[in-house]
């Protein structure tokens, strides 16, 4: 029986909370943790104008069928970027986006990495390796996926960048930052972290306090088929993640809600330094592209790769 109802038949045990529910409780369950969260770090308003910006997996669906039951179709937005990897095509992930978005009037921006840079990130992988450069292809990807999602935002006046990062993403990039003592980006990554320029539009993180394993299973349950291909380059994913991800889901093995209350922690311990603007300043510009750099850069990251690979002279 469901402990929450006490009517339907339970179907999923919620290991963080000990609970078993039947399949619309728990969905409820999702939703209701989803909005908590959005109120509770005030991430956006009703008036807002939101950009989500959407890859086709799993959390975006989550992400689109909450996000769009509670926020008029007028004032949302759709972005999906696609990189261009070899073997890794997300055509058929993101039609139920467009078609979803076309249905309830929602716009849809859909780009790629070869109409604004005007190359597929295999040819940049490529580029790099034969410059002798050892980038990362997820350090490329992340890089130019956050500047083309960040300027459509910016350009096109909309208030919010909403992205699907759950909680496992999040704990996970928390404690790499807690592990390397970086503060500035334990605050960056807080709900009501500092906005460090003019130029960004806040990004914020709905999914934040759900499980990965919640999102799948709230996906399967609104009959969303996900091939979920894995992407090629992931085998180079930065190895401190990949050990940090390994660590937290045997911790969360042995105890159930680990990773949430880490993070509610961490949240929670932070918003006593997210009012404080002084402690950092607004971030220079790049003399190349005129978007944000880091403080100690004239020249940014983006720009500064992609002049050693000659996609910039
Ligand atoms: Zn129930
Ligand atoms: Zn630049």
């Amino acid at each position: 029986m469901c402990s929450s109802c006490g009517v339907s038949n339970a179907v999923i045990l919620q290991r963080h909370s000990g609970r078993l529910l039947c399949s619309k409780c728990f969905m409820e369950d999702i939703r209701s943790r989803v909005l908590g969260e959005v109120r509770k770090y005030d991430m956006f308003r009703p008036n807002d104008r939101l950009l989500l910006a959407v890859s086709g997996g799993k959390d975006s669906f989550v992400l689109f069928d909450i996000i769009s039951g509670i926020h008029e179709s007028g004032r949302l937005g759709v972005i999906t970027v696609s990189e261009g990897i070899e073997g890794y095509s997300r055509e058929e992930d993101i039609a139920w986006v467009l078609s979803r978005s076309r249905e309830l009037g929602i716009d849809c921006i859909k780009t790629s990495f070869r109409d604004v840079v005007g190359h597929d990130l295999k040819d940049l992988v490529s580029m790099s390796v034969k410059s002798d450069l050892n980038v990362s292809p997820c350090t490329f990807c992340g890089m130019i996926r956050r500047r083309i999602v960040n300027k459509y935002a910016r350009e096109l006046g909309y208030d919010k960048v909403v992205t699907a990062h759950n909680l496992d993403d999040e704990s996970q990039t928390a404690f790499i930052n807690l592990l390397r003592g970086d503060l500035n980006r334990l605050l960056q990554s807080h709900p009501r972290g500092p906005k460090l320029s003019e130029l960004f539009v806040r990004r914020v993180k709905p999914l934040r306090k759900v499980y990965e394993w919640e999102c799948a299973l709230y996906a399967y349950l609104n009959g969303f088929k996900f091939q979920e291909v894995e992407c090629p380059y992931i085998v180079s994913r930065p190895t401190l993640r990949a050990k940090v991800r390994e660590y937290l889901y045997r911790l969360e093995a042995v105890r159930p809600g680990t990773l949430l209350r880490f993070l509610n922690f961490v949240d929670e311990l932070m918003i006593n330094y997210t009012g404080n603007v002084d402690i950092l300043p607004h971030l220079p510009t790049c003399k190349v592209c005129g978007e944000p750099t880091a403080y100690n850069r004239s020249i940014c990251k983006t720009c500064e790769l992609l002049t050693k690979v000659g996609v910039l002279k």
